[in-house]
C-alpha cells in the first residue's frame, strides 16, 4: 500500500530527539529515510515547528530542518518530504504583517511548501485572532490547507482552551474559501471535532498523534478498546472519508505499528482514500510537487 503521511516532524529543534527515543527510534533524516521505506511511505508533510527567530524583525516561517540546510530552493535533498511553514502566532504585529506575509509568500511558491500551520495551544491564542487573518487568505491565494494543532498539547505550558476544535468552527465559517485540517482529530474531543468537519465543507481531519511512545498496534487495540470503537464510532457518523488522513506525528511513536492502528480503524474500503488520495486532494500542490520529484 502506498502511503503518504500528511503530519510528521523532522525538526531538529529540542525534544525531537528525545521523543524519537520514547518512541524506540532515532531523529535523523537518514532514519526517517529508511522507516519510510520500509513501511511504505512514499512521501510525507513535516510541520514546521519551534519559535519565529526572534531576533528577526518579521515572523519567520517556521520551517523542518532536520535534513541539511533548508534554503527556499533546496527541496532536492530530501525529496520525499514536503512540509508546512509553521506560523509562530506570538511573532505577528500589526508593524511586520506585510513584511511577514511576503516571506511566508515566498515559500508558498516553492513546491515544497504544500501548507502552513498554526499552534493555538502552544501560543495561548485563538485561531480566530484577527492578526491571523490576513494569513488565511494567503493560503487561499496559494490553494494550501491551514493545518492546526487541535486538542491536547504535549506538555503542561500549552492551553488547551485554544486549541479546543471547536474554535475553528468561526474561522471555519468566515473563511469559506480556505481549507483546514484539525491535526489529531481535536483528541480528545472528538465528538466537537467531528461536528465541526460534518458542519464545514472545508475542514478535514488528520490522524496523527492518538497514540504515541513504543506501542504493538495489537496490545493498544485490545487495551483501548472503548477508545478505539469510540473512533469508530463517530467517523462513520461523519461519513464522509475525504475528509479523514492518515498522519503519524513522526517521532512520537513507531510508525510501522502506527500504520496498523489506523488500518484497524479505517474500514478497508477507504484505505486507499485515506493513506494516499486524500492527501493528494487537501494539500493540492502536493501532486505538482510529486511529480517534479518523478523528474528529478
Ligand atoms: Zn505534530
Amino acid at each position: 500500500m502506498k502511503i503518504i503521511d500528511t503530519h510528521i516532524h523532522y525538526s531538529r529543534h529540542e525534544g525531537f530527539a528525545e521523543t524519537a527515543k520514547e518512541s524506540g527510534q532515532v531523529n535523523t533524516a537518514d532514519a526517517v529515510a529508511k522507516n519510510f521505506t520500509a513501511n511504505g511511505v512514499i512521501m510525507a508533510i513535516a510541520m514546521g515547528t519551534g519559535r519565529s527567530d526572534e531576533n528577526s524583525e518579521i515572523c519567520e516561517p517556521m520551517r523542518p530542518d532536520l535534513g541539511g540546510e533548508v534554503t527556499l530552493q533546496n527541496y532536492g535533498i530530501d525529496s520525499h518530504i514536503a512540509y508546512c511553514a509553521g506560523v509562530d502566532s506570538g511573532a505577528i504585529t500589526p508593524q511586520n504583517t506585510s513584511k511577514s506575509l511576503e516571506m511566508f509568500e515566498r515559500f508558498l511558491q516553492t513546491p515544497q511548501c504544500v501548507g502552513l500551520k498554526f499552534y493555538p495551544g502552544y501560543h495561548h491564542l485563538y485561531l480566530s485572532d484577527k492578526r491571523h487573518y490576513p494569513f488565511f487568505e494567503l493560503a487561499a491565494a496559494y490553494d494550501v490547507p491551514v493545518v492546526i494543532h487541535s486538542g491536547d498539547t504535549a506538555g503542561n505550558r500549552g492551553q488547551v482552551k485554544y486549541s479546543h476544535p471547536l474554535t475553528i468552527d468561526e474561522v471555519a465559517v468566515d473563511f469559506p474559501q480556505t481549507r483546514f485540517v484539525l491535526a489529531h482529530y481535536g483528541n480528545p474531543w472528538i465528538v466537537d471535532a467531528t461536528e465541526v468537519a460534518a458542519k464545514n465543507e472545508n475542514v478535514s481531519i488528520d490522524l496523527s498523534g492518538l497514540a504515541a511512545g513504543v506501542i504493538d498496534h495489537a496490545v493498544f487495540l485490545e487495551q483501548f478498546r472503548g477508545y478505539i470503537e469510540h473512533l469508530k464510532t463517530w467517523m462513520a457518523y461523519l461519513g464522509n472519508w475525504e475528509k479523514f488522513m492518515y498522519g503519524s506525528d513522526y517521532p512520537l511513536v513507531n510508525i510501522g505499528e502506527y500504520i496498523k492502528v489506523i488500518q484497524a480503524i479505517v474500514p478497508e474500503q477507504h484505505h486507499e482514500k485515506v493513506f494516499y488520495a486524500n492527501a493528494l486532494q487537501i494539500f493540492s500542490k502536493l501532486r505538482a510537487y510529486q511529480l517534479i520529484m518523478e523528474m528529478l
